[in-house]
């Protein structure tokens, strides 16, 4: 291994620039050259490389969002399309690709790998649900960046006595609600993983605080469930108890990576760098039982994981 690209991929987090940072330096550290690659596997088809050098990732790392841009790429999902970055890893002189995304970006990396190219997964999403690993770059920013936000909520919240629906993101996976929720403090929890769709269920919980003399309700309700404004109109005809829905939204996305995703994601660049460097492909890098680790990209996708079931009883009981 002489050269190697790096990219991200499917969603931004924030801390993918610390990440990449550390990919970057550690190679060169470790006598490799870098080239950067634009706009995931679509920059790669489109030969969008720049070179890297230990200054090019200068003052990055308290960034949001990623300076390498991501994109979802149709093409790259087909055989003539992999086909064709193969070639132009040839041509570029490329022998590996570093890749920082979510599940579908290693499935990417797995069929370059099946094409000779080496490659290395890191997991980069705020939403958690990524199998193989405990930690995933952007989770901290995103739930720290939503807990401050449903604190603000609360406050006027309580002021006027209202109802709240705080939507956080989390298509499939509810662990920013999960963790909002028991840091926030709040009285109901609907995530994809659990909810039984029986509103009624909530709506008696809310009249139940009511009289216990609760002067606000938060529900913390996760993207994959949705429909936060519609549900709010509902519970208000129900309970006659005044009730907003704020939908957090892409804020929770962005912004500056909180300690913890700067120095996770620099050592999961660090070690990508280095299992890159001894010749190792079709890994991805995790942080389980601890410590960091790297698996083979087939058994981390074929995985599964599931929400604490003690961590969720927590989250309803307090
Ligand atoms: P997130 O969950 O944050 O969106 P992700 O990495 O899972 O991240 P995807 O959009 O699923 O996001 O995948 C990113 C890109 O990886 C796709 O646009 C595509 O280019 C590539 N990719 C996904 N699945 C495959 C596949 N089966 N074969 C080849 N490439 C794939």
């Amino acid at each position: 291994i002489k050269k190697i690209g790096v990219l991200t991929s499917g969603g931004d987090a924030p801390g993918m620039n610390a990440a990449i940072r550390a990919v970057v330096r550690k190679s060169i550290a470790n006598g490799l050259q870098v080239v950067g690659i634009k706009k995931g596997y679509q920059g790669l088809l489109n030969e969008e490389f720049i070179d890297m050098d230990r200054h090019s990732v200068s003052d990055i790392i308290q960034r949001g969002g990623t300076v390498l841009g991501t994109a979802r790429c149709m093409e790259f999902k087909t055989e003539e399309g992999q086909q064709k970055a193969v070639e132009i890893c040839h041509q570029y002189g490329i022998d590996g690709v570093i890749v920082i995304g979510g599940d579908g970006s290693y499935r990417g990396a797995q069929k370059l790998s099946q094409h000779g190219i080496n490659t290395i997964g890191i997991p980069g999403t705020i939403d958690l649900d990524i199998s193989c690993t405990d930690y995933t770059i952007g989770f901290d920013t995103a739930i720290n960046t939503a807990m401050q936000a449903i604190d603000k909520v609360r406050d006027t919240s309580s002021s006027h006595e209202r109802c709240s629906i705080i939507e956080v993101m989390g298509r499939h996976a509810g662990y920013i609600a999960l963790w909002c929720s028991i840091a926030n403090g709040g009285d109901d929890i609907l995530i994809p993983e659990k909810y039984d769709f029986n509103e009624q269920k909530v709506i008696d919980n809310i009249i139940d605080n009511r009289k216990r003399g609760k002067t606000h309700h938060i529900i913390i309700n996760a993207e994959g469930i949705g429909h936060s404004t519609s549900m709010a109109r509902r519970i208000e005809a129900a309970t006659g108890i005044e009730t907003r829905a704020t939908i957090l939204g892409y804020m929770q996305r962005g912004g500056s990576p909180t300690c913890k995703d700067r120095v996770y994601a620099s050592m999961m660049g660090a070690y990508a760098a280095d299992i890159m460097t001894q010749g190792k492909t079709n890994r991805v890098v995790g942080y389980r039982d601890g410590k960091f680790q790297d698996f083979d990209i087939e058994e981390a996708l074929n995985m599964e994981k599931s929400i604490d079931e003690y961590m969720y009883q927590i989250a309803r009981i307090l």
